[in-house]
């Protein structure tokens, strides 16, 4: 199979993040909660990610907050942040992830930047949006559908200058580019620990700029147990329940592999294999493909006269696998003017070659002749 929906999730790990999700089963037991050897190990483990996560986001280990998905931290900075009524501003590139909760809240949410790759745009539309009404800001670094990478660090600027709190949804750039909690100044900066960081699924994490006022789970910690209500400290107040020690042994193996190999050179790899995808998709006249300057290492295109669906299973049918319809983004799809209908999205991680491209790219052209 040649995997190419990693913005998904990076189905192919390395061998060092299978083998730490056994270890850590063979051997952790659960953290906090003991003093003999397999809980210590646990704790051990435990604070060894967050010492890593805390080095990689330039932040303290107490504000790394291991959640089970983007969607987990997501839900907790928005419900701590925002009340019914409050006035969001978010980009027109977000995931349900953010627009469902909002939803859900009775936020009043408005738009801000909804052309494609235009980077001056989104933040002149920031720019206007921002106002002292505002509770807070909610922006994608990256769209999960077109790869758009968008200004999150001008945006950063402008809430810190307007005293604005912003949650950063990460999923499409943690391990992809550099992020700095103490640079960017956010409220909060979600992300999962599935995908660029190369850790298992059920897996994410949340860097806390504040301690938050509301808690989205109460329950035991192993700390302050007298106590009725949460522990006023981080990670702890974030963190009730027993954590998922061979998830996070996976994560930890996962990031100390994106250290070794470099982000840097991940990077730079894929965007090798994204020139060359959209090289040669721009010579096949039936696919409309959505490049732009910047863009990271995700990428949407159609198929004229064939439904994204029916291009995806033909692909499948090929050995290639790819997302197709509204990547859950469907706010990125208005936007792009590409709903109702979606896109065939193809994503690549350090995993890829250009052999697997080549692949790809022969299938794509072939999808048409074979109707013919
Ligand atoms: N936000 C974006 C931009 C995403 O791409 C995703 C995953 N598709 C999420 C949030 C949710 O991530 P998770 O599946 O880890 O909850």
């Amino acid at each position: 199979m040649i995997y190419l929906d990693s913005a998904a999730t990076t189905f192919q790990k390395p061998p060092s993040v299978r083998a730490a999700v056994q270890r850590a089963m063979e051997r952790c037991a659960s953290p906090g909660r003991g003093g003999y050897r397999e809980a210590m190990l646990a704790d051990r483990l435990l604070y060894g990610c967050r010492e890593r996560c805390a080095a990689l986001f330039d932040c303290e280990p107490e504000q790394v907050v291991f959640t089970t998905s983007a969607t987990h931290g997501l839900n907790i900075a928005i419900k701590d942040l925002v009340r019914p009524g409050d006035r969001v501003v978010v980009s027109g590139f977000e995931h349900n992830a953010v627009m469902r909760p909002l939803t859900a809240l009775g936020a009043e949410t408005v738009t801000a930047g909804e052309r494609l790759f235009d980077r001056e745009d989104t933040l002149a539309a920031f720019r206007s949006a921002v106002t002292p009404e505002t509770a807070a800001v909610v922006c994608t670094h990256v769209s999960n559908v077109f790869g758009y990478v968008l200004p999150i660090a001008e945006i950063a600027a402008l809430c810190r200058e307007r005293d604005v709190p912003l949650v950063i949804d990460a999923a499409q750039s943690a391990g992809i580019l550099p992020l700095s909690l103490r640079a960017l100044g956010a409220a909060y900066i979600a992300m999962p620990g599935h995908k660029g960081l190369y850790g298992p699924q059920g897996t994410g994490i949340l860097l806390c700029g504040r301690i938050p006022g509301r808690t989205l789970l109460e329950g035991g910690t192993g700390s302050v147990s007298q106590e009725l209500t949460m522990p006023e400290f981080l990670p702890d107040r974030l963190e009730p329940g027993t954590a998922n020690v061979p998830g996070i042994a996976g994560l930890d193996a996962g990031i100390a592999f994106l250290q070794c190999a470099g982000m840097d050179r991940i990077r730079a790899q894929e965007q090798r294999l994204l020139r060359r995808t959209v090289a040669g998709l721009l010579e096949l006249p039936e696919v409309r493909c959505f490049a732009g300057p910047g863009q990271s290492g995700v990428l949407s295109l159609q198929f004229a006269g064939m439904d994204c669906e029916t291009a995806a299973e033909k692909l499948a049918a090929q050995g290639i696998a790819v997302r197709a319809g509204l990547q859950c983004a469907p706010q990125a799809h208005r936007s792009a003017g590409t709903l109702p209908e979606g896109t065939v999205r193809v994503s690549f991680s350090a995993f890829n070659t250009t052999r697997e491209i080549d692949c790809f790219l022969r299938a794509a052209g072939r999808l048409r002749e074979k109707e013919r």
